[in-house]
């Protein structure tokens, strides 16, 4: 064999295999399983991961908590499910409509699992679905098609118990946020929170939704019972006020900076140049969400 070839061989099998063995899950609580997505950009290579993803293994059921923003995610995820457990998976439950927490959904439709989101979710799916499809096509299996966006068959309004056999999980919707269609997963008897993205932890918090209802769920949320929460980005806490207050006092810069600008008739790109800027240090990745989060919160505080 020709020692190039060889050597490409060679590294193609250990890259391969580093992929399998690197899609790490950890037991937070008994039978409750995190994988901890990386800190990269959404256009970085590796972003089809950033998320963090869950599952919760019951006597009956498994129920999973977000898949990840590539079908290959997807699988991984789901290879991992099944190195530690025969129970069949009966739920797939999405934190919300972004791109790093649904593609996956895919990879576990022939499981037949329900597919559950919050009442909000279909829609806000199928207004993605054509923008998905354009800009993350190599995340989805070939050729790319909008029917490989899995939107929820099972739609929680406000909220929901599921019973996974000796185990249940309390499901909460949550109006506007960091999205429209945020919804939270509380492990009953563990007392595990899984946030999604009402919670980021060490990278800047990406607005979506709304300033002001993300400030209150983070008020609702951190006051919780929940003894370990599950940030949609960043590390598990078992300080759940703790890991809330950072977020909490970069949305109220937020929020009193824009209304500061507002007051003062600054346009728009004036509060993008300034505002926020004094928690630039406490942050990843912290610039261009930061700019996008002033805009968003601009256009709401505006009409006050
Ligand atoms: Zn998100």
């Amino acid at each position: 064999m020709h020692r190039g070839v060889g050597f490409a061989l060679a590294l193609a099998f250990v890259c391969g295999a580093t992929n399998a063995a690197t899609f790490e899950v950890r037991e937070v609580a008994r039978g409750v399983f995190v994988h901890e997505g990386r800190t990269v950009a959404l256009d970085a290579p590796g972003h089809d991961d950033i998320a963090n993803l869950g599952f919760v293994v019951g006597t009956r059921c498994v129920a999973v908590i977000d898949t990840g923003g590539s079908v290959k995610t997807g699988r991984a995820l789901r290879e991992a499910i099944a190195s530690r457990t025969k129970v069949p998976i009966c739920y797939v439950i999405n934190t919300h409509v972004h791109v790093d927490h649904v593609l996956g959904n895919a990879a576990f439709r022939d499981a037949k699992p329900k597919f559950v989101g919050a009442a909000t979710l279909p829609a806000a799916i199928n207004a993605s679905r054509a923008y998905f499809v354009e800009h993350y096509a190599a995340d989805l299996d070939a050729p790319a098609s909008g029917a490989d966006i899995v939107a929820p068959d099972h739609t929680v309004e406000e909220t929901e118990t599921i019973d996974l056999g000796g185990r249940t999980l309390s499901l909460r919707a949550w109006p506007k946020a960091h999205t429209d269609s945020d919804l939270t997963v509380t492990v009953d008897d563990a007392h595990v929170l899984f946030a999604g993205d009402l919670l980021f932890v060490g990278r800047v918090p990406a607005l979506d939704g709304s300033v002001i209802g993300w400030r209150e769920a983070i008020d609702a949320l951190s006051t919780s019972q929940a003894k370990i929460v599950v940030p949609g980005r960043g590390p598990v806490s078992s300080d759940v006020a703790a890991a809330f207050a950072p977020e909490r006092r970069y949305l109220q810069a937020l929020v009193d900076g824009v209304r500061e600008e507002i007051a003062t008739g600054k346009p728009i790109d004036d509060a993008i140049a300034h505002v926020g800027q004094s928690e630039k240090a406490n942050w990843q990745l912290f610039d261009t969400a930061n700019a996008h989060n002033v805009s968003i919160a601009y256009r709401e505080l505006e009409w006050e």
